[in-house]
């Protein structure tokens, strides 16, 4: 399996992270991509790289969370570091509507910029889009909107952590985008079996975003990689196949995803 959204660099993993990591690589995981949040989470991502090389790949982004007046100067950053070095994915970028709205003309500027800087390096994106709490802002079509109106049609990436409904599901895959899916899949309301039995697998990978969102009957708790296990048996469940094929498939796509 591959897990396509960890934050393994996380303090919450400092006590126990090689473990951590060992369970997850008994678990079957072959790889682990790592999202950057903003410039002081990527000297902890790339030190996990390089101590697990080619099972731990960084991305590198600025995450919507981490927009705000001084956007442009970690944009500066990393955009040195897309200079410096191959990075296999930019991410993770996108809308967050969800604690605060004071930045989203900034979180919409960043986002393009980034979408460019995919385009400079022909990278896919790995994207967080998070509602306003009172559902009336919607994160996922107003990044859709955003990517059809940068208009290039290689693009391509992942929806992370998709959490919307089946007309969502549907526009996000017309774009050419495949639904990351983890732990919300396991909660009674999540709301995705609704909707999953209808989406071919071929549009599915998926993730854990350890150590946030931890699946059914971890909820709450901290989340770690190997739970990803629980995940791929409740996307079995919910789709009526078997937990070979929901592996199997899911990791054709994120393999397919990343090669050139
Ligand atoms: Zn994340």
């Amino acid at each position: 399996m591959i897990e396509t959204h960890a934050h393994i660099y996380d303090e919450q993993f400092d006590e126990d992270r090689d473990l951590m990591l060992e369970r997850a690589f008994d678990t079957g995981i072959s790889q682990i991509w790592m999202p950057n949040c903003d410039h002081e989470t990527i000297p902890k991502m790339l030190a996990l790289e390089e101590q697990y090389p080619g099972k731990c790949l960084s991305m590198m982004g600025i995450h919507p969370c981490y927009i705000d007046e001084n956007y442009q100067k970690e944009l500066e950053t990393m955009e040195q570091w897309l200079t410096k070095r191959h990075f296999f994915m930019i991410g993770e970028i996108g809308l967050d509507f969800y604690w605060d709205l004071t930045f989203v003309p900034q979180q919409e500027e960043a986002f393009l910029h980034q979408l460019a800087l995919a385009k400079k390096y022909n990278l896919p994106i790995c994207i967080h889009s998070r509602n306003s709490k009172d559902n009336t802002q919607n994160a996922i079509i107003r990044c859709c909107e955003l990517i059809e109106q940068f208009g290039w049609e290689d693009l391509r990436g992942i929806f992370h952590c998709f959490s919307g409904n089946h007309e969502e599901a549907r526009r996000v895959i017309g774009l050419n985008f495949l639904l990351g899916i983890g732990g919300v899949v396991t909660f009674k309301n999540g709301g995705l079996d609704k909707f999953l039995p209808e989406i071919d697998l071929n549009h599915i990978v998926l993730e854990t975003d350890s150590p946030y969102l931890a699946p059914v009957p971890h909820r709450g708790k901290r989340n770690e990689v190997f739970y990803i296990d629980l995940v791929a048996h409740k996307l079995a469940e919910v789709k009526g196949v078997s937990v070979a094929d929901v592996k199997r498939i899911t990791t054709e796509n994120a393999l397919n995803l990343i090669k050139n």
